[in-house]
C-alpha cells in the first residue's frame, strides 16, 4: 500500500486477522463465559439472576433508595427481578466527571402463554401464545421448545418453571403444515403463511386413565400440579415463555462463530456486565442497566422509559453533594444493542460500505430510526468523535454502521430515552446473521470487541 493511501483511506479490517495469536485465543476462551450465560440465562429474569450472582461474588450488595453512597461502593438495584442496575462509585467529582452508562437488555423475541393457555383438540393437548417481539412466525414451528417463567398461585406463593433444557427434559412442539398439503400456504406470503393464532404448543397426548372428556388436558394438569401445585387458574398470573430448546454452539470448522437464541441483546449485556465488573478503575462512577422490554419499545415499570434510571443518578448525586443536572449534562452512555450484519445472502436490503461486517468489530452507529432516521438518538458529531478517542486509545476494533439501506425498514433501541434525560448517548453493539430468528449467529471477534469497547468507555476520562 502507498503511503498516500495509506495516509487518506479508511479501511475495515477483519479483527481476527489484525489479533496477535495470544488474542485470539483470549477473544475464544472469553466467548466460553459467554456461552455459559446464553445457556443460564434465557429469560430476562434469568439473565438478572445470573448477572446478580456474578455481582455479588465481586462485592455489590443491594442498594434502597435513600441509602447513602460514597466513593468505592459497588451496589445493584434489582428492579422486579427483570431489570438491574449495577453502580460503582468512583472518586471523581459527578458533576464534572458525570457518569458512564452502558445500557443493554436482556429481553428476547419469543413466545409468551397466554393466560387461558390449555386446551385439547385431537388427542393433541396444546398451549395458545401471544409472541413477544419481532419474530418471523414461521421460524418458530417445528423446533424444540423450551419453557420458562414464573407462576404466582391464588395465594400469593410463587414457583418458577424451567422445563426442556436438561438433556432428559421434554420438550415442546409447534406443528407445521406437511409440504404434501402446502400448496396454498406456499402461495402465500412469508409473513402470512403462519397465523399467530397457529402458534400453540404441543404439550401433551396421554389421556388420564377412566377420565372422559378432555382427558389428556386433565393429564396435563395433574401432572403441573403434582409437580408445581398449581392449578389451571394460576396461569392467569403466570409469565411463561417459550424460548427454543437450543443450547449456544460454535458454528465452523474454525469456531469463529457462535449460534444461539438471544443473541440480541445478550452479546452486549455480557460484555456491559463483565467490563464492570473486571475494571480496576476507581475514578468513574459507572452504572450498567440490564434492561427488560426493549423487545416491546421499552415500555413498563422494568423497561428504559420508566423513570428509574433518572431517579438513581438523582439519588447518588444528591447524596454525594452534587446537582443531578449538572450530573446528568456531564454524563455518557453506550446504548449497547446488536447491529444487522452484512449478510451476502441478502445483499438487497444492505448498503454495503454503510453495514457491519461480521468479525470487524463491535459496530458503532451514529443514529438508527427508519423512514429519513424517525425515532432515532443521532449522536451528535462531537459526541461520536469523543467516543473514537476512547476506541483508539483501547486499542477497541469498531466499525461504523447503520442498520441496512435506506427506507429498507430500520429500527430503534434504547438509546433515544437516555439522551431525553440530557445525556450524551451513542449506539454500539455486536452486528448479528439472522437477527430475532431462534437461532442466530455472531462472531466471537465483535463479542470480544464489544467487551473491549464497554472497558475502555467505563474507564475513559472526560
Ligand atoms: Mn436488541
Ligand atoms: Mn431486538
Amino acid at each position: 500500500m502507498s503511503e498516500l493511501s495509506e495516509k487518506l483511506l479508511m479501511k475495515k479490517e477483519n479483527a481476527y486477522k489484525t489479533a496477535s495469536e495470544e488474542e485470539r485465543a483470549e477473544i475464544y476462551s472469553y466467548a466460553e463465559g459467554y456461552k455459559a450465560f446464553l445457556d443460564g440465562a434465557k429469560t430476562e429474569r434469568e439473565a438478572v439472576r445470573y448477572a446478580l450472582t456474578m455481582a455479588e461474588k465481586k462485592g455489590y450488595r443491594p442498594y434502597r433508595f435513600g441509602d447513602p453512597v460514597k466513593a468505592g461502593d459497588q451496589l445493584f438495584y434489582n428492579n422486579r427481578g427483570k431489570n438491574l442496575f449495577l453502580m460503582k462509585i468512583g472518586k471523581a467529582p459527578l458533576e464534572t466527571a458525570g457518569i458512564r452508562i452502558v445500557a443493554a437488555h436482556v429481553d428476547s423475541p419469543r413466545l409468551d402463554l397466554k393466560q387461558c393457555p390449555v386446551y385439547e383438540d385431537s388427542e393433541m393437548c396444546f398451549f395458545k401464545t401471544h409472541y413477544y417481539g419481532g419474530i418471523k412466525k414461521y421460524q418458530w414451528t417445528a423446533i424444540p421448545l423450551a419453557l420458562h417463567g414464573t407462576i404466582v398461585r391464588a395465594d400469593g406463593t410463587e414457583v418458577d418453571i424451567s422445563v426442556g433444557e436438561d438433556e432428559n427434559d421434554p420438550i415442546f412442539y409447534i406443528n407445521d403444515l406437511l409440504p404434501h398439503l402446502a400448496q396454498k400456504q406456499s402461495r402465500e406470503p412469508l409473513g402470512e403463511a403462519i397465523s399467530g393464532e397457529t402458534l400453540n404448543i404441543l404439550v401433551g397426548g396421554l389421556p388420564l386413565a377412566g377420565e372422559e372428556g378432555d382427558a389428556i388436558k386433565l393429564g396435563v394438569l395433574k401432572i403441573l400440579n403434582e409437580k408445581y401445585g398449581i392449578v389451571e387458574s394460576d396461569f392467569l398470573s403466570a409469565e411463561i415463555c417459550a424460548v427454543p430448546a437450543m443450547k449456544a454452539r460454535d458454528i465452523g470448522f474454525d469456531r469463529a462463530l457462535i449460534a444461539s437464541y438471544g443473541h440480541d441483546d445478550r452479546v452486549c449485556a455480557y460484555p456491559a456486565l463483565t467490563a464492570l465488573l473486571n475494571t480496576e478503575d476507581t475514578e468513574n462512577t459507572v452504572i450498567v442497566v440490564l434492561a427488560d422490554k426493549e423487545e416491546i419499545g421499552s415500555e413498563g415499570t422494568t423497561g428504559m422509559q420508566s423513570v428509574l434510571l433518572n431517579d438513581l443518578i438523582e439519588q447518588i448525586s444528591i447524596s454525594l453533594g452534587a446537582n443531578p443536572r449538572l450530573v446528568r449534562e456531564a454524563s455518557a452512555c453506550l446504548s449497547a444493542d446488536v447491529n444487522a450484519a452484512y449478510d451476502p445472502n441478502f445483499k438487497d436490503v444492505f448498503e454495503k460500505a454503510n453495514s457491519s461486517l461480521v468479525s470487524c468489530g463491535t459496530a458503532l452507529s451514529k443514529y438508527t430510526g427508519s423512514r429519513g432516521k424517525s425515532g432515532s438518538n443521532d449522536a451528535s458529531a462531537e459526541f461520536v468523535g469523543r467516543i473514537r478517542r476512547i476506541f483508539a486509545d483501547g486499542k477497541v476494533a469498531w466499525q461504523s454502521a447503520e442498520l441496512g439501506k435506506v427506507d429498507a425498514g430500520g429500527g430503534g433501541t434504547v438509546a433515544k430515552y437516555i439522551a431525553k434525560m440530557n445525556i450524551d448517548t451513542v449506539d454500539l453493539g455486536v452486528p448479528v446473521i439472522s437477527m430475532h430468528a431462534p437461532y442466530e449467529a455472531i462472531s466471537k471477534a465483535d463479542l470480544f470487541a464489544t467487551y473491549r469497547a464497554c472497558a475502555a468507555f467505563i474507564d475513559s476520562c472526560k
